[in-house]
């Protein structure tokens, strides 16, 4: 009789990408990546131990001294040529996004579009890591600064953005000199590491970059590792905080960015009809998964009944689906447990009293019914100690509540502990201004709903969605994985003597 088939034997492990090649762990513990639109186990993937992450460690350890030494403009023609490869291969990065996370391909093209922008502005790091001169800051003393690479640096991704988040870091870690040691979600692997490829074929040295893969196992190796000099993360706040007290502890170098809930504040002389949309796009893209989703909308001064009605109105036509069927403008949530998660806080939003005007929760997918769907869910007359305001639910599930005045609504967004981004939905320029000024949010778009900085400026929030100094890319990128020195010269004839006096403008 026929042994059964062992289906584990069967599926493909993503494997560790080390030296500029594929490397099996030896680790024997691994998990399963599941294509959430039909709810299949489609590969596992390798967590590594800590011998797993010294190897990697190691392998970039060993790069540093040769690529730091490489001319910057070096760097940045091979930088140059990832770029052309990630233009040309950008379709094939967004099926496997779409494939492990559940998005649409066409939010993941735009997504990967947006982290290609990072290695655009990489290029030009022969400009950006440029020192400064004075001369003769004393008489025959000249003083200038050079921007130094850390060495080894590690970075630590969520799930939601395959491709984009570790394009926020590892561009500019690598352009400034560094060599790097990526850790993605272990829910989405593959996008790491076609990217690892691409970055080998355009000449990058074996070493400079490194893939592993894993869970708290593996994060803590790098953590605790005495050869990684920086950390950058992205996620939940609890791990922000618990990666960035790590750090500290560990005397590295870290920015850990956390979790979100951003408001939209509608004002009652805003377009309706634009903000609606954008509300809509905002809070249920990509099923609410993104860290600058909308998640609260703040109606303010009486525009809540006609503002709920619209929203309704546009959220009810979207198509649920898989992220790869042409026409689908929403997909599944990324695992099981997350969308039973999700689940549960709509239910509890009930429980707690807020008005369901649309619920997901039954939302089915013919064909698909193991896939990991939910539909948009509205709540409206939501109060501030209830779960579905105070927690990051990360689904599409937005929650409105109302205020009389601009005064409340920035009161509000301000007494929130996360501050990713927010966004104000108005005609008055004034009004407009004084929320720039007065909210304490990282991010704000003035009738803009996701407003995400480009390349070329710094992505990050304030409070318990950053920990540490400096944001992503852009002038911050460049800053965290430098070491600024300052020397200080004199090619001098004329004999002095000893001076033991503090040295001033002599
Ligand atoms: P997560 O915090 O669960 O995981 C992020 C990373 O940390 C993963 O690589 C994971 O393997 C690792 N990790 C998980 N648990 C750990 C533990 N106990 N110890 C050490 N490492 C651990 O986040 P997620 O669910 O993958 O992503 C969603 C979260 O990320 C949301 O909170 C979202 O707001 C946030 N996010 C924030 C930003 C931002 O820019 N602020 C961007 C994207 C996502």
């Amino acid at each position: 009789m026929n042994k059964p088939v062992d289906n584990a034997l069967l599926t493909p492990t993503v494997p560790y990408w080390i030296n500029n090649r594929k490397v099996e762990a030896t680790s024997t513990r691994s998990g399963e990546v599941t294509n959430p639109a039909t709810g299949a186990v489609t590969k596992r993937v390798a967590f590594a131990n800590t011998k797993d992450i010294d190897t990697a460690v190691q392998a970039a350890k060993a790069a540093f001294p040769a690529w730091r030494g490489t001319p910057p403009l070096r760097r940045a023609r091979v930088m140059q040529k990832f770029l052309a490869l990630m233009q040309a291969n950008i379709n094939e990065l967004a099926v496997l996004a779409s494939e492990e996370h559940g998005k649409t391909v066409p939010d993941a093209v735009g997504s990967v579009t947006r982290g290609i922008e990072v290695i655009e502005f990489a290029c030009g790091i022969p400009h950006l890591q440029k020192g400064e001169h004075s001369e003769n800051v004393g008489t025959d003393v000249d003083c200038h600064t050079l921007r130094q690479p850390l060495g080894v640096c590690a970075g630590i991704t969520p799930f939601n953005f395959p491709a984009m988040v570790p394009l926020w870091m590892f561009p500019v870690a690598i352009a400034t000199g560094n060599t790097f040691v990526l850790k993605p979600s272990e829910k989405v692997p593959s996008c790491s590491m076609r990217m690892a490829e691409l970055f080998k074929e355009a000449g990058l040295p074996d070493g400079v970059f490194n893939v592993v893969h894993g869970d708290k196992e593996a994060v803590d190796s790098l953590l605790n590792h005495p050869d990684v000099k920086a950390i950058s993360f992205v996620g939940s706040t609890p791990i922000a905080q618990y990666i960035y007290e790590t750090c500290a502890k560990n005397g590295k170098r870290v920015q850990a960015l956390g979790g979100a809930k951003n408001h939209a504040v509608v004002l009652p002389d805003a377009d309706l009809d634009f903000a609606a949309d954008a509300l809509v796009g905002a809070g249920y893209g990509s099923a609410g998964e993104r860290c600058m989703a909308i998640s609260v909308v703040v109606a303010v001064g009486g525009v809540g009944d006609a503002l709920v009605a619209k929203v309704k109105e546009k959220a009810l036509k979207i198509e649920v689906g898989p992220g790869n069927k042409a026409g689908v403008e929403m997909g599944p949530l990324v695992t099981k447990q997350h969308r039973d998660k999700v689940k549960s806080y709509i239910d509890a939003g009930e429980k707690e009293g807020a008005t369901l005007v649309m619920d997901g929760r039954g939302k089915v997918v013919p064909g698909y019914e193991n896939g990991f769907y939910l539909g948009t869910t509205l709540f409206d007359n939501v109060k501030t100690d209830m779960s579905i305001y105070k927690d990051e639910i990360f689904g599409p599930v937005l929650a409105v509540l109302r205020v009389d005045t601009l005064e409340d609504a920035i009161k509000l967004v301000n007494s929130c502990p996360y501050a990713n981004g927010t966004a104000i939905f108005t005609a008055s320029g004034g009004a407009a201004r004084r929320f720039e000024t007065e909210i304490e949010v990282g991010m704000v778009g003035v009738n803009v709903p996701i407003p995400v900085p480009m390349a070329f400026f710094s992505f990050g929030g304030w409070k318990a969605s950053l920990f540490g100094d400096y944001s992503v890319h852009g002038m911050d990128g460049v800053r965290f994985y430098t070491r600024p020195k300052v020397v200080t010269t004199r090619w001098t004839t004329t004999e002095v003597g000893p001076r033991l006096n503090m040295p001033t403008l002599g």
